[in-house]
C-alpha cells in the first residue's frame, strides 16, 4: 500500500508511542474471540523471542498429535533477506496445511491476497505437504463469509520483487500522505516530514495526474504554489474551478494559520443546532444521534432495542441521555429536541442530511429537513486551514478542541456492541463521549467561523 512504509518499517525504528486506533483493536479482539469460541481447549505455550517462536513452531509441526496451531511462526531465507510470517491459525489436515487468516471486514483486500500468498509459500518451501489458504471474513467475534484462497505465486514474486528493489534504495521513498495514513505507525513522522517541505502531498484533494503534472513541471513544494496565479494553476491536469481553492490551501500552508477567500454566508450568523449520526457500518441503520445548541448543551438518543419507549438513562459520568427502542424514535427525539425554534441545524458532509432525507421518518423530513445545512461545505467554500484534512476531527482540533476519550467511529461502534451484549456501562459511556463530542467539534468550529467573521483582517 505504501512503499515508504516498507523502506521505514526496515530501515528506521518503529515509532512506539502509537494513538489508539479503534479499528485494530477492534480487529485484535474480533480475531481473539474467533478463535478462542473455534478452539476451545488450548493450552498456551510462552516464547520470549522470534527465533524461539520459530523453533516451537516446528517441533509441534512434528508432533502429531497437534492439529491446530494458533499464531504459528514462520520464518524462510530468500535471497539476502529472511521473510517472516504470523500465522492466524494453521490447520494439520490428513495430507495438507490448512491456513486460516481471519480479517475484520467483509471484503478481501489485494494486500490481503498477497498476504496468504506468501504464507502458502513460505509453508510450501518448509514442508513436503500439500498447502490451502481460506479467509474468515467477519465482525464482532462472529464469521460472516469463508473464501478459499487462490493462489497466485506471480502475484507474490511480483510484491516480492518490488520489496527487494525498495530496500535497495538509499532513501526513503517520498511522501504521500493518503486515507490509509492514519492507521499507520508512521503518520506522525511522515506528516511532519511533509508540513517541514511543504510538501505537495498536503494538499487535500489531490489526484494523482495532477501531482505528476506539477512533478513534471518542476513544481515541488507549496511555496511555488504560493507565487503562481489561481490561473495559472487551471493549466495543470485536473485542475480547474478549484484553483482558488487550492491556492489558498497552500497559502495556509506556508502562512501557517487559516486564510479566507471568500465571505461566510449569513446563515451562521443566525446561530442554531448543531447534530450528528451514528449508524451501523455493516447495516446503514442508525444507531445513535447527538445533537446540541450554539452554548454546547448537548443531548443524546441512544438506540437500545431492548426498551420499548424513550426512557432516560444516566452514564458513569453521571450524564444523562434518552435511551430509544429504535432508529425512527432516535430521529423522532433528535426533532422534538431541536423544535422549539426555527434556526439553522448544522452538520459535518452530505452523510447526515442524506441519511435524514432517505430513513427519517416523513414527519421528521417535514419539521427539521429545511433546516440543515452542511458545515463541512461552508467551511471548503470560505477558508482553508493548514491541515492535511477536511475531516471535522482534523479542523476542531486545528481550533484546540480534544476528543475525551478517543476519536474513532468504529471505536465507538465497537463499544455500543459491548453495551449491547454484555451490558458495558464503561463502554457505552466512552460510546457517548464520542457522540456528544464530535457535535461539540461542529460548535467549536461554528463558533470559530462566526468569531472570525467579525475580525475586518480576516479577508486580508
Ligand atoms: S504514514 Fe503514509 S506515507 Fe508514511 S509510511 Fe505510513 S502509509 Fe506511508
Amino acid at each position: 500500500m505504501c512503499q515508504r512504509r516498507v523502506w521505514l518499517d526496515h530501515y528506521e525504528e518503529t515509532p512506539t508511542d502509537l494513538p489508539p486506533i479503534g479499528v485494530i483493536q477492534q480487529g485484535i479482539e474480533h480475531e481473539a474471540r474467533l478463535l478462542q469460541a473455534t478452539a476451545p481447549h488450548v493450552v498456551t505455550i510462552p516464547v520470549n523471542s522470534w527465533q524461539q517462536g520459530v523453533e516451537t513452531t516446528q517441533t509441534l509441526l512434528r508432533q502429531t498429535r497437534v492439529e491446530v496451531i494458533d499464531g504459528a511462526y514462520l520464518e524462510i531465507p530468500y535471497q539476502d533477506a529472511i521473510i517472516r510470517g504470523r500465522l492466524d491459525r494453521l490447520q494439520k489436515l490428513q495430507h495438507r496445511y490448512q491456513v486460516i487468516e481471519i480479517k475484520n471486514h467483509s471484503r478481501l483486500q489485494p494486500t490481503d491476497l498477497i498476504q496468504m500468498d506468501l504464507y502458502l509459500w513460505m509453508l510450501d518451501q518448509i514442508s513436503d505437504r500439500s498447502v490451502a489458504g481460506e479467509f474468515w471474513l467477519g465482525r464482532n467475534g462472529t464469521i460472516l463469509q469463508r473464501v478459499s484462497h487462490e493462489y497466485d505465486e506471480q502475484r507474490l514474486m511480483t510484491a516480492l520483487h518490488q520489496v527487494l528493489v525498495l530496500l535497495g534504495q538509499r532513501e526513503a521513498p517520498d511522501v504521500l500522505l493518503k486515507q490509509h495514513c492514519k492507521l499507520c505507525p508512521w503518520h506522525d513522522p511522515c506528516t511532519e516530514t511533509a508540513s517541514n517541505q511543504l510538501h505537495l502531498t498536503l494538499l487535500t484533494g489531490m489526484r494523482k495526474d495532477t501531482l505528476q503534472d506539477f512533478q513534471r513541471q518542476g513544481i515541488t513544494s507549496l511555496q511555488q504554489i504560493v507565487m503562481m496565479l489561481p490561473a495559472d494553476l487551471q493549466k495543470i491536469k485536473g485542475i480547474k474551478s478549484n484553483a482558488l481553492a487550492l491556492h489558498t490551501q497552500a497559502r495556509a500552508w506556508v502562512a501557517g494559520h487559516p486564510v479566507w477567500y471568500r465571505p461566510l454566508p449569513t446563515i451562521c450568523l443566525q446561530g442554531g443546532w448543531m447534530f450528528d449520526i451514528e449508524t451501523d457500518p455493516y447495516t446503514g441503520v442508525v444507531w445513535c444521534i447527538g445533537w446540541c445548541d450554539d452554548t454546547g448543551k448537548s443531548e443524546i438518543a441512544l438506540v437500545a432495542p431492548h426498551i420499548s419507549q424513550p426512557t432516560p438513562f444516566t452514564l458513569l459520568t453521571g450524564e444523562t441521555i434518552t435511551l430509544v427502542p429504535d432508529a425512527d424514535r432516535a430521529w423522532e427525539t433528535f426533532a422534538l429536541g431541536v423544535i422549539g425554534d426555527n434556526r439553522p441545524i448544522f452538520h459535518w458532509t452530505n452523510f447526515d442530511a442524506t441519511m435524514l432525507r432517505k430513513t427519517a421518518p416523513e414527519v421528521v423530513r417535514d419539521w427539521v429537513g429545511h433546516r440543515l445545512y452542511d458545515l463541512h461545505q461552508i467551511v471548503n467554500q470560505t477558508v482553508k486551514f493548514p491541515v492535511k484534512s477536511t475531516s471535522i476531527k482534523a479542523i476542531a482540533g486545528y481550533l484546540q478542541f480534544r476528543y475525551a476519550v478517543y476519536e474513532a467511529w468504529d471505536a465507538a461502534f465497537n463499544d455500543y456492541q459491548l453495551w449491547l451484549s454484555r451490558d458495558d456501562l464503561t463502554a457505552i459511556t466512552r460510546a457517548c463521549a464520542y457522540q456528544r463530542d464530535d457535535v461539540l467539534a461542529l460548535k467549536v468550529v461554528w463558533q470559530w467561523l462566526t468569531e472570525s467573521q467579525s475580525d475586518p483582517t480576516h479577508l486580508t
